[in-house]
């Protein structure tokens, strides 16, 4: 053997086909957990590193983002809240205290403004104080659910109403 080479070991872990693969996939959970900031994407509360991960409350990959024409990354999770298998949809709360009405589901708002850009009717709110506290709370939410989607939201007036947008400048 040559100095530089690479001995394949046949003695593989199961479920690893090959030894690259092997490392990606025993590098992923850390990689993504540290990309995330070791906070759940869906519902923005920390994931502890101590816990196991077969714990409802460890860490685990959710990867129902990576298949997506989006080309979100895959995404930490507790386990809990990765493990409604088979769902179609990851719905990402928006929190109780908000007084909003008609709040649309922000994975398809995240997914289309990512994709075609431009801005989107978020929320209606009652007074503009709710509208402020709910423009606030969705551009923090999203530093975090689309980290490479730069977004502004806004409050305009409409039909009696406070509307929220949000609007990427992206191109
Ligand atoms: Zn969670």
């Amino acid at each position: 053997m040559a100095p530089g080479c690479f001995v394949r070991t046949r003695s593989l872990p199961p479920g690893a086909d090959e030894l690259s693969g092997y490392f990606v996939r025993m590098s992923t959970l850390q990689d993504v957990a540290e990309r995330d900031g070791w906070r759940c994407w869906v519902c923005d509360e920390p994931v502890d590193p101590a816990m196991p991960v077969n714990d409802p409350r460890g860490p685990s990959v959710d990867s129902r983002t990576a298949d997506r024409k989006s080309k979100l990354p895959e995404r930490l999770a507790h386990r809990a809240c990765n493990t409604r298998k088979g769902a179609v949809k990851v719905v990402i709360p928006w929190p109780d205290r908000l007084n909003v009405l008609e709040p649309a589901p922000l994975i398809t708002v995240a997914d289309r403004l990512d994709r075609k850009g431009g801005r989107e009717l978020v929320a209606r709110c009652p007074a503009r104080k709710d509208a402020q506290e709910a423009a606030d709370w969705l551009v923090d939410r999203f530093s975090r659910l689309t980290p490479n989607l730069p977004l502004t939201a806004t409050v305009d007036t409409g039909g009696g109403q406070y509307l929220v947008t949000l609007s990427t400048t992206r191109r």
